[in-house]
C-alpha cells in the first residue's frame, strides 16, 4: 500500500487536543506484509497490520523524546530507531483461531472514515481486509470481534461502507463491547468525527453487539481481564491453551518502554494515575518467564517476555525479532 499525505496529526483525549505536530507519510507498510503468527497451545494468533510507521515518541508519550528514547538500549532495533530515537508504532489486529472460533481483537482505524483532528487515520484506503481474508479472517469467517476499548483506532473495521451505508464488516460475528466502556463513550463528546455513529452503532442496530463485563470468559482458552486506566472500561485479552499463556495488552501501554518507565503516560490515557498503576500491576503480574506479551501498538516483533530490570521491567523480544529498519517516518 502506498499512501502519501502531508498534514498534521494530533493524538488527544476526548475534549482536549494535546499534541500536534507535522506529519509526512509516504509508502508505508512496505516490507511488513509477511504476517507474524504465534501458537499458544491449540490457539493460533495472526497479526494483521493496517499500518506501521516510525513516529516521534513524544507524539504519543510526551516524555519519549528522541534523546530520552536513545538512552534505553534494549528498545533500539526492535522497538525504536537506533539512529534518531523515533519509536515504531503499529496499528494491527490480533486474530485468534481456536476450535471453531475465529476472533478478531481490535479492528484498527478502517477505510473511508472522516477523522477530523487525526489526519493519520482519516479517509484511509488500505488493503487491510484483503490481508485479513488471506489470513483466513474474511468478512464471513469471523465469529467474534473483541474491542479492548472503544477508541477510534480500535473500532474502525467494525464496519465498512457498502452502498453508502456503514454496515458491520463481519455479519456473522458477535461484537463484544465492554459495558463500562460503552457507558462512558456513548455520552462523551467525540473529537475524531462520528466514531460511535460509523463504527459502533451500526453493529448495535444490526443486533450483533453484546455488552460484556471486563472479565468475560469467551471459552476455555480465552477471557478478558480488566485493565482500566487508559479508558474506564479497558480490558486485555488472555489466551491460555496446552499449558501456554499469552496476553494481548490493548492500550494499557503504547510502547514497551513503558514497562521500564510505567510513569511515562500516554497522551490519550483518560485517567493517567490509574494507567500508571495499571502498567506496574500488569508488569508485576506477568513478569513470570512464560506469559507471552502481545502489544497492540508495539511495532517490529510486537511481543516478548517481561524480565526484571532493577526495580522495573523490560520486554525481551529475542527470538521474535522481525526487524525492518526501513520503515517510513510518521
Ligand atoms: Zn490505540
Amino acid at each position: 500500500m502506498v499512501l502519501s499525505q502531508k498534514g498534521s496529526v494530533s493524538w488527544c483525549s476526548p475534549g482536549a487536543v494535546i499534541t500536534e505536530l507535522s506529519l509526512q507519510q509516504e509508502s508505508f507498510n512496505e516490507g511488513i506484509d509477511k504476517m507474524q503468527t504465534w501458537n499458544i497451545g491449540e490457539a493460533k494468533i495472526t497479526k494483521v497490520v493496517e499500518m506501521e510507521q516510525m513516529w516521534p515518541g513524544s507524539a504519543v508519550i510526551p516524555d519519549a523524546n528522541s534523546a530520552a528514547v536513545l538512552e534505553h538500549d534494549w528498545i533500539l532495533g526492535p522497538f525504536a530507531d537506533r539512529e534518531n530515537g523515533r519509536i515504531r508504532l503499529s496499528f494491527h489486529a490480533f486474530c485468534i483461531e481456536i476450535g471453531d472460533e475465529k476472533i478478531v481483537v481490535d479492528t484498527c482505524a478502517g477505510n473511508d472514515k472522516a477523522r477530523p483532528n487525526f489526519d493519520a487515520l482519516s479517509n484511509l484506503d488500505t488493503d487491510f481486509m484483503q490481508k485479513m481474508t488471506e489470513a483466513g479472517f474474511g468478512p464471513d469467517d469471523v465469529t467474534a470481534v473483541i474491542c479492548t476499548h472503544l477508541h477510534v483506532d480500535h473500532v474502525g473495521w467494525n464496519t465498512r461502507l457498502l452502498n453508502g451505508v456503514w454496515q458491520p464488516t463481519f455479519p456473522k460475528a458477535r461484537y463484544l463491547f465492554g459495558e463500562t466502556e460503552w457507558a462512558h463513550w456513548r455520552v462523551e463528546p467525540q473529537v475524531y468525527g462520528d466514531v460511535v455513529g460509523d463504527s459502533i452503532q451500526p453493529c448495535i442496530d444490526a443486533g450483533l453487539a453484546e455488552l460484556v463485563q471486563s472479565d468475560m470468559q469467551l471459552n476455555d482458552a480465552i477471557w478478558l481481564e480488566p485493565t482500566p486506566g487508559h479508558t474506564p472500561g479497558h480490558h486485555s485479552v488472555c489466551i491460555s491453551s496446552g499449558g501456554e499463556d499469552a496476553i494481548i495488552t490493548g492500550d494499557l501501554c503504547h510502547h514497551p518502554i513503558q514497562f521500564e518507565l510505567p510513569h511515562w503516560s500516554s497522551e490519550p490515557d483518560v485517567d493517567k494515575p490509574a494507567a500508571i498503576t495499571m502498567r506496574r500491576r500488569f508488569a508485576e503480574r506477568y513478569c513470570d518467564d512464560h506469559t507471552l506479551i502481545l502489544g497492540t501498538h508495539f511495532g517490529g516483533p510486537s511481543c516478548g517476555y517481561l524480565r526484571p530490570l532493577g526495580n522495573s521491567w523490560w520486554l525481551d523480544s529475542k527470538g521474535f525479532a522481525d526487524l525492518d529498519d526501513n520503515l517510513p517516518n510518521g
